[in-house]
């Protein structure tokens, strides 16, 4: 209709595919099990704050209990079986992800409120991808370029965060099991469905038992797994806090150790830079997931001399960004997490504003319950500001400018951080030169948040150590002589 805006009807995944339990127990020995001093606590949807399920606390007994049987399935089974055979398990695994996927992509979009189009095409297509990756690694350890004969660790606790969780359990899972050994992982307390659904998947794939083990909590748990002295190695994915606690407990002990932190990436854009993909990527950079991405490019430098292109363009992109029930397939961004992750984005957002910035969001109508926050962005934002220093870990954006790509290095660089950062121009040479100069454990060129199994991903500074992806992601989980402390 002349003079009024096109809109889509809605088009809701239906969530009759699922078949989901009103209560969960722990995942220990191939089997679902009772806690022994376990509580309960529920799982709700972000959306709509609708109880999804009752989940299990696990406590010490119960991390303690389901280390054992990874250690058990460690010595029986797992590390005697011939690597190839490992590798099969491995293989069968992804195409049972591949053919749950659209269950896993709507369970996943429920538990966690991140819109469908990005669980669907996004998260569960990766997380094949990583137990394909990692499948095709088992046999051919020798040929990784870590010795002759590359040995196993033992037994893995991995303790992920909420805001990639099947994502974040591959990542954790596929290189763990590939290079021989047996695991104890621990989802994070406001996502733990796909989690226990994967659990289903390792009977479903005749998993010998104990060889993956799921102990659903909250941090004690976590804390438990960390500090159990039949754990070879952790590997941990979270904030910035717990990874220096982390740090610290296993200091001294003879537990290899990844971390894989929090980010303040520079999204860097050049004034010969293709205007319309570089909108695009600076909003995929930081919209993507609700901007609850730990590479997200949450801090946009815009040259001088591009400045005010960049920013009417980026508004009007954004006036056009759909916010809304995330099982919605029009749906661009869903729900925050938590309350507690909206209660610390409105936070900082308020500081944003008391320290000078100046505030910006579209017109767009949030829904009533739930947990929602609009795209934002903040200009005028200075190198002081918090907004410019802390994680927000939403949809937020901090802009600030640059006139030479000297001073845009010195920029993206006064960080704490180190996780990731991306360029954007059209020459080639700029590009190079900036990507020697950035302090990041990935620099993307002219695209922003892309992932493949085949590429190391991690940080320097406080986003932590080691790799993880690709053949450095095996690293982590043999025994090297290096603890994974230096990159
Ligand atoms: P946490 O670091 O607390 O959570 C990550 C994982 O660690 C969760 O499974 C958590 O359990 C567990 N955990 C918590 N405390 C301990 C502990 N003492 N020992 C062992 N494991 C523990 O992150 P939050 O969820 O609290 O988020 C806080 C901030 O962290 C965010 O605002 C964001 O800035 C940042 N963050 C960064 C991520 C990244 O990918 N880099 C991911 C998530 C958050 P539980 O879920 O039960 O608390």
């Amino acid at each position: 209709m002349a003079g009024k805006k096109f809109t889509y009807a809605p088009a809701p995944e239906s969530r009759a595919i699922l078949d989901l339990k009103s209560s969960y127990g722990l995942f220990i020995g191939g089997e679902f099990v009772d806690p022994i001093d376990g509580r309960t606590f529920k799982t709700v949807s972000p959306a709509t704050e609708e109880v999804l399920a009752e989940v299990t606390e696990g406590g010490a007994a119960d991390v303690d209990r389901a280390v054992q049987a990874a250690r058990k399935a460690y010595d029986k089974t797992w590390s005697t079986m011939p690597p190839r055979e490992r590798g099969k398990y491995l293989y069968r695994i992804a195409r049972i992800i591949q053919e749950r996927a659209r269950e896993l992509a709507v369970l996943e979009s429920l538990d966690n409120g991140k819109p469908i189009r990005e669980s669907r095409d996004v998260d569960i297509p990766l997380v094949a991808a990583y137990f394909f990756y990692y499948a095709g690694w088992a046999d051919k350890l020798k040929h990784a370029g870590f010795g002759p004969d590359p040995q196993a660790l033992g037994v893995a606790g991995q303790i992920i965060p909420w805001n990639f969780p099947l994502l974040m359990l591959a990542w954790k899972i596929a290189p763990a099991l590939a290079c021989g050994n047996t695991v104890v992982l621990k989802p994070a307390e406001t996502t733990p469905l796909t989690a226990l659904l994967f659990a289903e998947i390792c009977q479903q794939a005749d998993l010998p038992p104990g060889v993956v083990n799921i102990v659903t909590g909250a941090g004690e748990t976590g804390r438990a797994l960390v500090e159990h002295p039949g754990i070879d190695k952790i590997a941990f994915t979270g904030s910035t806090d717990v990874g220096k606690m982390i740090a610290r407990s296993t200091a001294g002990s003879k537990k290899k150790v990844t971390l894989e932190l929090g980010g303040k990436a520079a999204n860097i854009v050049f004034d010969d830079a293709p205007i319309d993909q570089a909108v695009e990527g600076i909003v995929n950079g930081i919209f993507f997931n609700q901007g609850h991405v730990c590479c997200a490019g949450s801090r946009l430098l815009v040259q001088e001399s591009a400045y005010d292109v960049v920013i009417s363009s980026l508004k009007r992109r954004l006036g056009t960004l759909r916010v809304g029930d995330p099982l919605d397939k029009n749906t661009d961004v869903g729900a925050i997490n938590s309350a507690e992750q909206l209660a610390r984005i409105k936070e900082l957002s308020e500081v944003g504003e008391e320290e000078g910035a100046e505030r910006w969001s579209p017109p767009c109508e949030l829904p009533d319950r739930g947990f929602w926050f609009a795209p934002t962005i903040f200009t005028g934002v200075t190198q002081a500001h918090r907004i410019a220093r802390e994680e927000i870990f939403g949809p937020v954006l901090s802009v600030l400018t640059f006139r030479t790509p000297a001073e845009a290095v010195e920029k993206a660089n006064n960080t704490p951080y180190g996780l990731s950062a991306g360029v954007w121009t059209d020459k080639g040479s700029l590009i190079l030169w900036m990507a020697n100069q950035l302090r990041a454990g990935v620099v993307w060129a002219n695209t922003f948040n892309r992932f493949d199994p085949t590429s190391p991903f991690g940080g320097y500074k406080e986003s932590g150590f080691g790799r993880e992806g690709g053949r450095h992601g095996l690293e982590a989980y043999l025994a090297t002589g290096n603890r994974g402390r230096d990159v």
